[in-house]
């Protein structure tokens, strides 16, 4: 049997074949211990009427193999394509995208040398979860949901990560001073969690904030573990200050299967033309080399690339007239790597990977407690736009519903309180969330709900959502409306 660990590889669109080609050379003379399943992705599946620009027997390869080394594609233009990446995310639980941004100073321009910091951004969760409604004539909403396993995966990964990679502090970056469930959710697990990694620093930032600091002192951080939208984001700065957009490799990883690519895209504007750096895909290789167990190899590859870099053979990207030796083509720089396999980086710290455990991380959950769950309130949503939005109004006449006792407590208006006793300056859409509850709190039922929402219909007024107020061991598991 062979031992060569079979991996599934995609060419891509534009420079994809030309940079693969350049990877996977480096990779074989490397001696890295790899059998290519090639599929096919991108225009040329999207263009047969495949609305995922992959086709099922490549899925059945992934399955197969596990391990995605992906080239860019290209996109076509127009509607009903839908992305690629989002899709193998999805499809295989890629639940954490691992994007090392590192300074390579001074043989790629930046203004932060030191920066050396992996951002691991939760890859499933958050606004991406695609449920958007829109309610009324003016209102539209996202929803924004965050799970505690979801969020206690991803923090363990970063800290496992950073254990793993001799990493000394993960910084967790949350707006939990604004979204207190959600984003507080992930915060109090990240602090549960860093309590079993003691040999780990471990601190939080504010989002708005941490993106600060890395657009103006990246080199504070080490590991950053965040939420999907802010993760999104602030890998482009981290990527962007670094200077490594086009040297950036990315993972997205999952319990069963993980994709490796680079950052930058498809680039049909020098496809074809042997002008491309191959970095970003070589990057994202040797992350993958790491993660089915070949390190040895992993860290052949990443010193003599640096070494390269070190001896001023540059694709045209990354070409400075001073500090470049030679401006080559992709397959050149590729033999200029080759050539160096062996050889170490003499002014950047040389890359070391841990050789003791050659298995892919492993994340465990802790086991779930249920909590007693009870039904105390409702705040029901209605379309109204009558009486100029008067407040007073909706108020008054809602105040009229009483299923056994829930009745109207306030209205708020995208989140302030306009009744009872709001201010006549508040600006009012047609959106108005209502919130039942009884005088007492008491716990109601389903059917009491159902009750009210016919009385509310009844009146006249058009709700187009509700959500239930519960507490979870008594503790609210709502957030209190302004003035409540
Ligand atoms: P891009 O990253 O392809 O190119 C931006 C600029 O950077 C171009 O000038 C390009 O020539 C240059 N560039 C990119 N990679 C380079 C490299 N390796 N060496 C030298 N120069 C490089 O971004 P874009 O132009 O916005 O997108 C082009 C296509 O790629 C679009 O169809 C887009 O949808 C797709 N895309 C795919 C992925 C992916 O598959 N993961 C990611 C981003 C964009």
């Amino acid at each position: 049997m062979s031992s060569k660990r079979k991996i599934t590889v995609a060419y891509g669109d534009g420079i994809g074949p030309e940079i693969m080609k350049a990877t996977l050379n480096i990779l074989d003379a490397a001696g890295a211990q790899l059998e290519y399943d090639v599929i096919e992705i991108g225009e040329q599946v999207y263009l047969k009427g495949i609305s995922s620009g992959m086709e099922p027997k490549s899925f059945a390869s992934l399955r197969e193999t596990k391990v995605f080394l992906k080239s860019p594609i290209t996109t076509p233009q127009g509607g009903g394509f839908k992305s690629l990446n989002v899709t193998t995310r999805k499809s295989f639980g890629l639940f954490a995208n691992v994007r090392p941004c590192k300074a390579y100073s001074p043989f790629i321009k930046t203004h932060f040398p030191k920066t050396d910091l992996v951002i691991i951004r939760e890859n499933e969760e958050d606004l991406y979860a695609g449920i958007e409604h829109r309610q009324t004539q003016e209102v539209y909403q996202t929803l924004k949901l965050i799970s505690k396993p979801g969020s206690e995966k991803i923090i363990r990964y970063a800290f496992e990560y950073a254990k793993k990679y001799g990493r000394k502090k993960v910084t967790c970056m949350t707006k939990d001073n604004i979204m207190k469930l959600a984003d507080g959710l992930f915060h109090k697990t990240f602090d549960e969690i860093a309590k079993e990694y003691p040999d780990i620093e471990a601190d939080h930032k504010i989002i708005d904030i941490g993106s600060a600091l890395i657009a103006e002192r990246p080199e504070i951080f080490d590991v950053i573990v965040t939420l999907n939208l802010y993760g999104d984001i602030i890998s482009d700065i981290a990527a962007q200050v670094t200077g490594s957009v086009g040297l950036g490799g990315s993972a997205n990883v999952g319990e069963e299967v993980a994709m490796f690519e680079a950052i930058h895209g498809s680039a049909p504007d020098i496809a074809g033309m042997d002008m491309a750096n191959p970095s970003g895909l070589l990057n994202g290789a040797i992350m993958m080399l790491v993660h089915i167990g070949q390190p040895d190899i992993a860290e052949k590859v990443a010193n003599a690339w640096m070494k390269t870099l070190e001896d001023g053979l540059h694709t045209g990207d990354i070409f400075q007239e001073n500090i470049s030796t030679k401006k080559v083509g992709t397959q050149e720089f590729a033999q200029a790597v080759i050539e160096r396999l062996g050889q170490k980086p003499s002014n950047m710290i040389p890359a070391i990977f841990d050789k003791s455990s050659t298995k892919p991380l492993e994340i465990k959950l802790s086991p779930a407690k249920k909590e007693k769950k009870e039904l105390i309130g409702v705040d029901v949503f209605i379309d109204w736009d009558e009486d100029n939005r008067n407040p007073d109004t909706i108020g008054d006449r809602l105040r009229k519903a009483d299923a056994n006792g829930l009745k109207l407590q306030l209205i708020t208006n995208r989140g302030v309180k306009v009744y009872p006793e709001g201010m006549p300056e508040t600006f009012c859409t047609d959106h108005w969330r209502c919130r039942f509850k009884t005088a007492e709190q008491a716990t109601i039922s389903p059917e009491d709900v159902l009750d009210l929402l016919n009385q509310i219909k009844d009146l006249g007024f058009d709700f187009i959502k509700t959500e239930h107020l519960y507490t979870f061991d008594g503790v609210r598991g709502y957030s209190l409306a302004q003035g409540e």
